[in-house]
């Protein structure tokens, strides 16, 4: 049966999200009018000869704001992607790194394309000439623009993208901060690969570490104690869902994915869902378990947490009303719309929102992007340095009490932390911060009862990217 209601575009409902915490704020109309203005962006279109046809490919990146250089954000491939994706989820990005306190501005982009419709050589020539148009055209850029994977593209995007960008600039020293998520051999940092769904890992940490905010959303007991709906097991859903399981051992009583959902209340087994997805493309057949062909039908299902993880707008003013979780993850990019929100809120269910919530993968990128521009590795000037002290504290202890320290202990002080420990100790840090500043302020500036999640993240991340935006203050 089709929505009766009428949608409103992504990045509408994003520009909704935004000035209601506006509205909170008093921001002037100019200002306020300049903040939801997407600064630039640039479409492009380009043939190419695939076999005996030419193909034209259309693409867009779009800079929301370039308060703070270089801009940030994915490159999506997507046959739904567009103008108006770009423009929202360039916006996301800006609040998401304000929020995160990481000093990027907000861009994005994509290329209108199913990936999985071509082979890897052809993927490769569109890649690579996509990159072209937009580096040409300064939308690709250690120093002032700087793309990620995203949706349908990958480490290995990552890494044709900037082998164009260094053939086009060889003078250039910074060039493999040009773009981040890259394999590591290539100056990738290790845990960018599972920095987005880690980083809801830490979020979902700080929620559950707070037993007011757990109380107040309806919810009891431990993160183990839940039981959970994922929808998407690609690389957010998928490295979010293996540490759940790994970790806490909550009950994932459904994985929704594209060709339906698989469910089963007594848990489901992320590794061998995993697997079979590996081995046959989807998730029908999946043995001993029940299956829903009807995949959306699921995030209405009874469960205590709902995380959707895949795509954009998939809880609207169609189906809010009877969503059950009492606890909404965006782990994706915008998968709750401003009306589904309103709907949300209204019925008590607690959301917490994109712009903190999957803000993972970019804190890492951040990492990775220093260390590229340092042009050293995070920790190698300390490491050694590191151990030698541990190894110091083990013979002072040892020699004043007549006792050997346990070898898990020795083992602990003396290995010399590793960029992976540094990298995931970091994004803990930063998740819980965010995650304090958020209840703080939804506190603080609650009327009565704390105002909902997302409002507060905005209130954050507006009055951070004001204080920044040096054409819009007076100094
Ligand atoms: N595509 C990711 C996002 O939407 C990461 C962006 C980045 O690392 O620049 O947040």
């Amino acid at each position: 049966m089709p929505d009766p209601v009428p949608h409103q575009g992504f990045r509408d409902s994003v520009a909704s999200m935004v000035e209601h915490a506006m509205s909170l704020l008093d921001v002037p109309e100019g200002t306020a009018d300049a903040l939801k203005a997407c600064s630039s962006v640039v479409q492009v279109s380009f043939p190419i000869r695939l076999g005996d046809r030419i193909e034209v490919f259309t693409g867009w990146r779009a800079v929301h704001s370039a308060h703070r250089l270089p801009v940030k954000g994915g490159l999506r491939f997507s046959p739904d992607m567009d103008q108006d994706h770009a423009e929202a989820l360039a916006a996301l990005m800006t609040y998401k790194c304000a929020l995160l306190d990481v000093p990027f501005g907000g861009s994005k982009g994509g290329l209108r394309i199913d990936p999985r419709q071509y082979d890897e050589a052809s993927l490769e020539r569109i890649t690579r000439r996509f990159a072209r148009e937009l580096i040409r055209r300064g939308y690709i850029s250690p120093a002032e623009n700087v793309p990620a994977p995203d949706m349908g593209t990958s480490q290995r995007e990552m890494a044709w993208i900037l082998d164009s960008y260094k053939d086009l600039h060889p003078e250039d020293l910074n060039h493999i901060a040009c773009v981040t998520g890259k394999p590591l051999e290539l100056g990738g940092i290790p845990g960018r690969l599972e920095a987005t769904g880690r980083g809801v890992k830490y979020a979902l940490d700080a929620f559950f570490s707070e037993p007011d905010a757990v109380r107040e959303a309806g919810l009891e007991g431990k993160l183990g104690d839940q039981r959970i709906v994922i929808q998407g097991l690609g690389n957010v859903g998928y490295h979010l869902a293996s540490l759940l399981q790994q970790k806490d051992a909550p009950r994932i009583v459904a994985i929704i994915e594209r060709d339906g959902a698989l469910f089963d209340e007594t848990g489901l087994d992320v590794a061998a869902v995993h697997d079979y997805m590996q081995r046959t493309g989807g998730v029908e057949g999946f043995p001993g378990v029940g299956f829903e062909r009807d995949g959306a039908r699921m995030l209405e299902a009874d469960c205590d947490v709902l995380i959707p993880a895949a795509l954009e707008g998939v809880i609207h003013a169609g189906n809010a009303e009877r969503i059950q979780a009492r606890l909404v993850v965006e782990a994706a990019n915008g998968p709750c719309t401003w009306e589904a929100d309103r709907i949300l809120v209204s019925r008590g269910i607690t959301i917490l929102p994109d712009v903190f919530v999957n803000a993972g993968g970019v804190v890492v990128s951040y990492f990775e992007w220093i260390r590229n521009i340092g042009h050293i590795r995070l920790g190698r000037l300390h490491r050694r340095h590191e151990a030698t002290r541990g190894q110091h504290v083990i013979s002072a202890i040892e020699m004043m009490t007549n006792r050997s320290v346990p070898d898990w202990l020795r083992e602990s002080l003396t290995r010399g932390t590793q960029e992976i420990d540094l990298v995931r100790s970091a994004l803990d840090d930063s998740m819980r911060l965010a995650f304090q500043e958020i209840r703080e302020t939804r506190e603080i500036e609650g009327n009565d009862v704390p105002m909902d999640y997302r409002t507060a993240a905005y209130l954050i991340a507006l009055r951070k990217v004001m204080r920044a935006r040096s054409d819009l203050s007076s100094f």
